[in-house]
């Protein structure tokens, strides 16, 4: 089914009855020419450029649960190309150019907002680390501007300008930043791929990977078996368990993320804005919510859900930046599971195994990738060559120490 406002009236005007589920439900079959394990975003978005890009359509999505129940539908949404390190810009930069076209390219409203980011800071050296960060992303072509006290408060009069410890002295304005509606992109990128051909398999989960002499040849599933010459690793904050299934050890931890929001309001914060001091990030919903979150629960962990010390520090966090927020009431809060590398960038790379990918190590940054993440792993899986905005993106740079390191904080995954 094709979307259009003809469509949308004509449903509205005859009861609304000739809406068609948006994909199908099919059973797996014995065999594809490439399987992808894990329906997230960057699943999904992988399957939609191999049939896009490189017109692979026999492939199936298999997902343990049900398309968007993981980090894709879980995170804060906030979307921005803001890297400072020569691997991790390019590849951003490309992902919000692809954000820009996507609701028309998938046909499908992703609620794509670009309000703007702003990041603040509070110290002079803060703020030559935003300045320079500024001028890397203008030097890669995206915007940034930079702005004093006074320019913060023209845009949000509302912080908490006279508080003593954290003072607020300027922010990073990007204008190209901003959020879309998390499920949405999961529908819709799981809409365009199933009508150019791909199977959505939710409810079977992949228990075992098939090699044969150093190749891959398919997957065990909840389902059966499923025969395919390509397989993409694609499982965020389960990847360490499913890369155990073809013997290998990843460097990456799971931790847990929580997010929040508030009961509608009406509008009051009109940007992304994010506190220096301190883990805390706010934009709000166009259903009036304040959607925030902060730093990971500091343990490993795959519960998809969290705890109370981080809930009591994220509020804080808030109080101390906006008091105003002290008055919501939080409706809502949830957990993820992340995927931490030890220098906070990705993985897009090929495994020992031949035919066998992976693509993962998000951190809490993964949903604006989404776009350009499906892109490059679409590449490397039809051409067997990572794509060159994924080139930095290689699993032996932890051996190598060829490292990405975009906080400069070092190994450790609770850093990132
Ligand atoms: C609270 C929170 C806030 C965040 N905020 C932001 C943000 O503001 N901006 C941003 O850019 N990023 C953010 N992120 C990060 C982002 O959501 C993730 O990095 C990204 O969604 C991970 O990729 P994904 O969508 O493919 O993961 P997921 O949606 O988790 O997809 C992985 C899928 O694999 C499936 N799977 C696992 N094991 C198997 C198996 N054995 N067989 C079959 N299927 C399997 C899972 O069920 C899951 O559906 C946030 C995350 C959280 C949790």
């Amino acid at each position: 089914m094709h979307y259009s406002g003809l469509k949308v009236i004509t449903e509205g005007l005859f009861g609304n009855k000739g809406w068609k589920p948006v994909w199908r439900n099919p059973a797996p079959k014995a065999q594809y020419d490439a399987v992808i394990i894990g329906g997230g975003g960057h699943g999904l978005s992988t399957a939609y450029y191999l049939a896009r890009n490189h017109g692979l359509t026999n492939v199936a999505v298999l997902e343990k649960g049900y398309l968007g129940g993981g980090n894709v539908g879980r995170n804060t949404t906030i979307v921005r190309a803001n890297y400072f390190l020569p691997g991790n810009q390019e590849f951003y930069s490309h992902s919000l150019k692809l954000w820009e076209g996507l609701e028309a390219d998938l046909n499908y409203n992703v609620m794509h907002s670009q309000r703007g980011l702003i990041n603040l800071f509070h110290s002079d050296a803060q703020r030559d680390a935003f300045a320079r960060r500024g001028n890397a992303m203008i030097s890669q072509g995206d915007d940034a501007e930079l702005l004093d006290r006074e320019g913060v408060r023209r845009y949000l009069p509302y912080l908490d300008f006279e508080q003593a410890r954290f003072p607020i002295h300027g922010g990073l304005l990007h204008r190209r930043g901003g959020t879309a509606r998390h499920d949405a992109v999961a529908w819709g990128y799981a809409r365009a791929a199933d009508r150019r051909g791909v199977d959505l398999i939710q409810n079977c989960e992949v228990t075992g990977i098939d090699i044969e002499n150093g190749k891959v040849t398919g997957v065990q599933t909840t389902r059966g078996a499923i025969r395919a010459a390509k397989v993409g690793m694609i499982v965020a904050g389960r990847s360490g368990q499913v890369a155990a299934m073809a013997g290998m050890r990843l460097p990456v931890e799971s931790h847990v993320l929580q997010a929040f929001v508030t009961e509608g309001l009406k509008p009051v914060i009109d940007h992304v804005v994010s506190f220096g001091m301190g883990h805390f990030y706010i934009s709000q919903s166009d259903k009036g919510g304040l959607v925030f979150g902060g730093d990971l629960d500091f343990y490993a962990s795959y519960a998809q859900r969290g705890n109370l010390p981080m809930v009591e520090h994220v509020m804080e966090a808030g109080m101390t930046l906006m008091p105003m927020i002290g008055k919501a009431r939080v409706l809502r809060s949830w957990g993820g599971i992340m995927d931490m590398t030890p220098d906070g960038s990705p993985i897009i790379d090929r495994t020992h195994v031949e035919g066998l990918y992976l693509d993962c190590g998000w951190n809490y940054g993964g949903f604006k990738a989404v776009p350009a993440s499906g892109w490059c792993m679409a590449h490397l899986m039809a051409t067997d060559q990572s794509h060159d905005f994924a080139r930095r993106f290689r699993l032996d740079r932890f051996a190598t120490g060829d490292l990405l390191d975009e906080e400069g904080t070092g190994s450790q995954h609770n850093l990132h």
